[in-house]
């Protein structure tokens, strides 16, 4: 695992261990599915046998993302959702707000909307966040709510 190699350069080069308890956290994270929280991660190590507090986790966090293997990516249902970003292409999100349903997706013409935008300006991007709150085809279907009459937000 390429991942594990990234994680132990990171630690060393800032004299911290790779300890028994960031292994396992780190195997976790990589066995998930792309998105988690920490509930998600905490019943995974449970899963695995691991004893590992709850503190423990959240301050591994931390680099796990110092150390660009995994990020923020969006808050759903008042709790913050972690990604695996390493071997993953950049994608963006939508969140339905009814049942928390995540739905990944990459759309070119964003993606270079978003570079031309960034290059009209000088600006050189390292990371941006699209993510679309709603419903999801399920939800809105049993709220009733029809795409085609939602009208787009102009300036007037
Ligand atoms: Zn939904
Ligand atoms: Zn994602």
């Amino acid at each position: 695992m390429k991942g594990k190699d990234k994680f132990k350069q990171y630690l060393k080069n800032r004299n911290l261990k790779f300890t028994p308890e960031r292994k396992d956290i780190l195997e976790a994270v990589f066995s998930l599915n792309s998105h988690f929280d920490i509930e998600q991660l905490q019943q995974k190590l449970k899963k695995m046998n691991k004893k590992i507090s709850r503190a423990t986790v959240y301050r591994t966090l931390p680099l796990l993302i110092e150390s660009n293997l995994i990020k923020e990516t969006l808050h759903c249902q008042s709790r913050v959702k972690y990604e695996r970003i390493y071997g993953h292409l950049p994608h963006d999100h939508m969140v339905c707000l009814r049942c928390g349903k995540i739905i990944e997706f990459r759309n070119e013409e964003i993606e270079k909307l978003q570079m031309d935008t960034c290059r009209d300006k000088g600006f050189f991007p390292v990371e941006h966040r699209l993510g679309i709150k709603g419903y999801c085809k399920e939800c809105a279907e049993k709220l009733k709510l029809d795409i085609n009459s939602k009208k787009v937000y102009s300036k007037k």
